[in-house]
Formats: structure tokens, sequence, C-alpha cells
């Protein structure tokens, strides 16, 4: 991991721009071609053999998005990044650049359902086997890595509960046996936590959610952070260290060596041929949102807190699920790994009624949830608008009353993603909606 030489806040509105280009402009521009036009057919070979780096088509990359992909490096404290059209791309191309050849996952069961379903269906489909265990059992990781597990894949906070993870437990666990850790930062953005800082070797993220910050557009990215040696071991990680016949017999550990090498994998091979690629005016869009990613964060943070603060004592609410409340069970790991700031994505639980039954249960929710005005019914979180949600009826839905209870949600477990409104709008709205049960 390199340590940045600027502070983060210069980082995210400097860093991987350069405009002494003939057109000199201060801001970076939205490289919107879909080829590029080489200086000669000389050139054109050194490019497409990978002597020398140069822009060839947008499937593979962009100017545009060179500059995410450092802006991105920097803040998370890594060596090279790659970003791709989705959060979900982000999480497939990197597994599959670890594991892609038949081999085996370890990942927290708390997870977001996307990558659930990634993991158990179409990974399953492609041979690669994925084993669940509870994030915050370490015999359960050591016990689940087999001599054939490729990474350990966990969230750095995970929803709607907002459980924090042990980072330096399980990587400990995951070095131990020689398995890279993957950590998804979504939740958790950089500006709160670094998890290349506690032993994680890949950070993901969907860039859609707080790196983008407005709820417009689609992306994810992925960070090496230059410290899992995959020569040490070159036997296990054959895709690195044997020759990639695809260009000649180019052996990528040699060509690009450590922090580097993961990163030219993913975009010839995973990104070539898949072809999750990241539109330039995304990448764009998700440059504008990082200039602003602290100042977002922070104000998110300070005013989860407050409305958690405030739904910890309300008579209608029966439990509240964030880390930043004394007493909650990951708190001292919030404590730890969070000093800059507390999640902004959390759930509470509305109290029941005494007539029971699941009809009089989802109504009870639906009376909340349909009277919030200024919190926005939404399947999304990290947006400027502050968004809410019933996992039992939309994220989860798909999960029985046992899996629920593994999950930590009830029938009655409302998520919220703090925007950037006015607090106490925020806490007028709750407070009008839970006045309607
Ligand atoms: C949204 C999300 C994803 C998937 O990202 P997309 O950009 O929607 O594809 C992955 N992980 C987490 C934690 C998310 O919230």
């Amino acid at each position: 991991m390199t340590e940045p030489t600027r502070g983060f806040s210069t980082a995210q509105v400097q860093t991987g721009y350069d405009s002494s280009t003939p057109q000199n402009s201060a801001v970076p521009p939205i490289h919107q071609t879909a080829a590029y036009e080489f200086a000669s057919l000389a050139d054109a070979a050194d490019i497409f053999a990978l002597r020398q780096i140069g822009n060839l088509y947008s499937r593979s990359s962009s100017p545009t998005q060179l500059i995410l992909e450092q802006r991105v490096a920097a803040l998370e404290g890594g060596t090279s990044a790659v970003a791709v059209a989705s959060g979900q791309a982000a999480v497939a191309v990197t597994l599959l650049a670890l594991a892609g050849r038949g081999g085996h996952i370890v990942s927290a069961h708390q997870l977001y359902g996307g990558t659930v379903d990634l993991f158990q269906d179409t990974f399953a489909d492609f041979g690669i086997e994925v084993t669940f265990v509870d994030q915050d059992d370490p015999d359960a990781w050591r016990s689940a890595i087999r001599p054939t597990t490729r990474a350990v894949f966990a969230e750095s906070i995970a929803n709607p509960i907002a459980q924090v993870l042990d980072f330096e437990t399980v990587a400990q666990i995951a070095h131990d046996a020689g398995v890279p850790v993957v950590i998804d930062n979504t939740v958790g953005t950089p500006h709160l936590v670094r998890p290349g800082e506690h032993g994680a070797d890949f950070v993901v993220h969907s860039a859609t959610k707080f790196l983008a910050g407005h709820g417009t557009s689609l992306g994810g990215v992925v960070v090496d952070q230059g410290t899992f040696d995959f020569g040490a071991d070159p036997e296990r990680w054959p895709q690195f260290t044997a020759p990639y016949p695809r260009f000649g017999d180019l052996v990528l550990w040699e060509r690009f060596g450590i922090g580097q090498a993961f990163a030219a994998l993913v975009k010839t091979k995973y990104v070539h041929d898949l072809g999750p690629s990241l539109s330039p005016f995304n990448a764009w869009q998700i440059l504008q949102g990082i200039e602003t990613l602290d100042l977002r964060v922070s104000r998110q943070s300070a005013t989860a807190l407050a409305l958690a603060e405030h739904l910890a004592q309300h008579p209608k609410v029966a439990a509240v699920h964030h880390p930043g409340l004394p007493g909650n069970r990951w708190h001292g790991l919030a404590e730890r790994y969070l000093p800059r700031g507390v999640p902004s994505v959390f759930s509470f639980d509305l109290t029941e009624d005494d007539a029971g039954g699941t009809a009089d249960v989802h109504a009870r929710v639906a009376r909340v949830v349909d009277a919030l005005e200024v919190f926005r019914l939404v399947a999304n979180i990290g947006d400027a608008r502050s968004l809410v949600s019933h996992p039992a009826s939309m994220t989860h839905s798909h999960l029985n009353a046992a899996q629920r209870a593994t999950a930590g949600i009830s029938l009655t477990t409302i998520r919220l993603s703090a925007g950037l409104e006015d607090p106490a709008d925020l806490i007028a709205d709750l407070d009008r909606a839970l006045a309607r049960i």
C-alpha cells in the first residue's frame, strides 16, 4: 500500500488529472468516443501487444475512466484500480480474476443481495464455489478455508443492520492461509475507513452509491492495494505467473509486477472479454461526485447519528440498529475502525401491536413508510436525497423467516439512508409518519 502524498480532500479534487493537454481544460473532459486513432501501424501493434500503453478502444478504457481509477486508488491508498459499469461488475471481475479457474471463495453471509445472487447462482454455474460464514465468528472463517480457497470476501459495513467488520481478525486468518482479502467498501467509503489499512488486499465499490453520491449513474471500481504477492506462491496463481497465451506468452507478473498485474489481468481478460465497461459519461459523473465525498459523507454520517439517537428514544420504535449507539453490538468495532464517523445507512424496527398476524404487521409498516414525505421510497443508498426501504418486502423479500432472523431483520425493520437535507426536516418527517401507528 502506498501512502497518499497529499491529503484526502486534495486527492478527491485533483488526483489523476493533468490539464496540460493541448485543450488545457481545467476540469477533466468526457472522452465520448468509442475508439482512438493510432499515430502509425507500428504504434497500433505495440499497443495491442501491451508493449506500449495507449488508448485503443473504449471497452478497454478511456482517459476519463483512467482519471477516476487513479483518484479512487489514491483515496483508498492503493496502487492501481479498474473502473467498470457497476458495483456488481466490480465484484464479479475481481473474483473471476482471483478464483475464476474453479477456485473456492469464503464470504461473509452479511451481504448485499445482488452479491448473494452472483455467488449462489451465477458463480455456481461457473464452477466457483462459495462458503458463507457469520462474519463475527473467527472460527467459522478459519474452518471454511480450504487448499483451493482463492479469496475471502466481506463488506466493511453491511446493511441494513450496519454490522461493522472486524477487518484485522478476518485478514489475519486469510493471510495465515495465503489467501487475499477482498472488501466491499461501498457503505464504508474511504472517508470513513480505508480497508487497506486493516489488511484488505483488494477493495471494491459500487461507485453508484457514495462515490457518485447523487443517484444519477451506475459504476464500480476495484482497487489493488499492492499488498498481495502472487509471485510468492506461483503454482497457486498461474493467471499471473504462467505465460498469458493471448499475448505471445507474456507473463503478467514479470511485465507488470505487484500492485499492477491484477488490474492488467482484469482489463485485458475479464473486461475485454465480458464487456462490463464504464461509459466515459458515467466516469465523469462519478468524478464530479468524488470531489465532495468527504463533505457529503461527514454530513450524512452526523445526520444518521442524530436520527438514530432520536429514534432510539421514540415510543413506536422497538430497536435501532446503528453502531454509533452505545450498547450496539458493533459499537466497539465502530470506535476502533470508524473514528471519522459512523455509517449513514442503518435501520430500525417498529414496535408490533398486540393484534399480531403478518398482514397486520405489513399494514403497520406501510402506514409509516407511505406517510414519509422527505424520505423517498427508493431501493438505493448513498444518494443526496434521504431514502427509505423495507427490506422484508423489497431487498430481502426472497428470504424466509429463519433467513431473516439470521440476517438480523424482522418484518418491521425499516432501512434509512441519510441524505443531505436539513436534519430537522428528516426528524419531523419520521415523527409525523410514526404518529400514524
Ligand atoms: C449497490 C451495491 C452493490 C452493487 O452495485 P451496483 O452499482 O448496483 O451494481 C454492491 N455492494 C453493495 C454493498 C451495494 O450497496
